[in-house]
């Protein structure tokens, strides 16, 4: 057990004291291709000097305002926000994290429907606060800490007709990752958002996606919805949303911010001007450094650089963008000690047998190349 922290994570052995790009140092001065990234959050790479200038300036001028005065960076940054975010959806709620994006969507979508069910997915992951963790389908975060919200329902991740028996007039929402990251990165097959949608629409039911790690440019397309063209009626957004700087944001569309009246939520730290101040940097680094169509781009070259891998441990290769899966026959675990300590590549496992990658969207094809590289390596021993 290391000193002074719960042990509630599995350390890496790892001591990481400076980062840049896509690359990252230890306390030793070896440096590493980073393919965890904080989980997803470094979009635009580590220490964007934009972001940083940004977070410098604003600190200096207004670190904390409350959401009861208005603020001039915050109502800038909400006004750039719903310009990305897919039509209809242009009403915010800031929060400091994933799971408040999405404790948010669970009380918004009980109050704007006058309904409790919620259908969420086997295999899915929303985060590790109570009513997130309700919608969670992995029993191992789940078990110890039952009973949960209750009236959640759990139905396989793209099982259409599980999903038809399942929404009905009591639901009031449908919650659905586009891709699902945690699960071992399993992109949503074809019509199965469209049809979600339509189901929901037909309940009287919403439909609310969760981008918190889909988000911002990580599939190739500002939100991963777009690939399927399915306007959600509840963004739930995070991770590369700030450049590393907590923030977490719940995006509505109109009807749902009718249902809201003042006290049905709040949070203290939530739309400080210092995260808005992050945010509204990492929106114009994602749109001036085209790093949208560069996810893309990169994360073609990247899966057919792993589809061309030879080793007989690799059972699947998925992904979409810079969001990437390799499925072993085998444990992960060991494969990405030794991508560590051997090859200085961090890569992130995704269930027992995935190995996650999620580079930041700045990640050079040579650093690229060597993430392939040292995978073609480590997998044929
Ligand atoms: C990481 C993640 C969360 C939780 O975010 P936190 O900031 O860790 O609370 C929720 N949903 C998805 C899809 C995630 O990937």
């Amino acid at each position: 057990m290391t000193s002074f922290e719960v042990p509630v994570y599995a350390k890496r052995g790892l001591t990481v004291v400076r980062g840049k790009g896509a690359l990252v140092w230890d306390d030793a001065g070896q440096v590493y291709v980073d393919c965890i990234g904080g989980h997803g959050v470094a979009v635009v790479g580590h220490s964007h000097p934009r972001v940083v200038a940004a977070i410098c300036r604003q600190a200096e001028r207004l670190i904390i305002c409350p959401n009861t005065l208005d603020n001039d960076v915050r109502r800038a940054y909400l006004e750039r926000l719903v310009s990305v975010t897919p039509p209809g959806l242009d009403y915010v709620f800031l929060a400091n994290s994933g799971a408040e994006a999405v404790e948010a969507a669970i009380k918004f979508a009980r109050v704007a429907t006058g309904r409790t069910r919620l259908v969420a997915m086997t295999r899915s992951f929303h985060g590790r606060t109570m009513g997130a963790l309700s919608l969670t389908g992995n029993r191992k975060y789940r078990d110890p800490f039952t009973p949960l919200v209750p009236d959640v329902v759990h139905v396989p991740f793209g099982d259409l007709e599980a999903a038809r028996e399942a929404v009905d007039e009591r639901t009031a929402a449908v919650v659905v990752e586009p891709v699902q990251g945690e699960g071992g990165v399993h992109p949503a097959p074809d019509g199965y958002l469209a049809t979600l949608r339509a189901l929901c629409d037909r309940a009287g039911a919403l439909l609310v996606v969760d981008e918190v790690q889909t988000g911002f440019g990580r599939t190739g397309a500002w939100f991963a919805v777009e690939h399927w063209q399915v306007i959600p009626d509840v963004l739930c957004l995070a991770k590369g949303i700030a450049g590393g700087v907590p923030m977490g944001a719940t995006v509505v569309t109109e009807r749902v911010a009718r249902a809201l009246k003042p006290g049905h939520h709040g949070s203290t730290f939530g739309g400080n001007p210092l995260a808005c101040a992050a945010g509204l940097a990492v929106l114009d680094i994602l749109a001036e450094e085209d790093l949208v169509a560069q996810a893309r781009a990169k994360g073609e070259y990247l899966l057919a650089g792993l589809r061309a891998l030879t080793s007989s441990q690799v059972r699947a290769v998925r992904g979409l963008g810079l969001m990437v899966g390799l499925e072993l026959r085998t444990r992960a675990t060991p494969y990405l000690r030794r991508l560590q300590e051997d090859y200085r590549v961090l890569a992130l496992p995704a269930g027992p047998n995935v190995i996650r990658l999620l580079p930041p969207l700045v990640i050079t094809y040579e650093q690229l190349d060597t993430v392939i590289q040292a995978l073609q390596e480590v997998l044929e021993t």
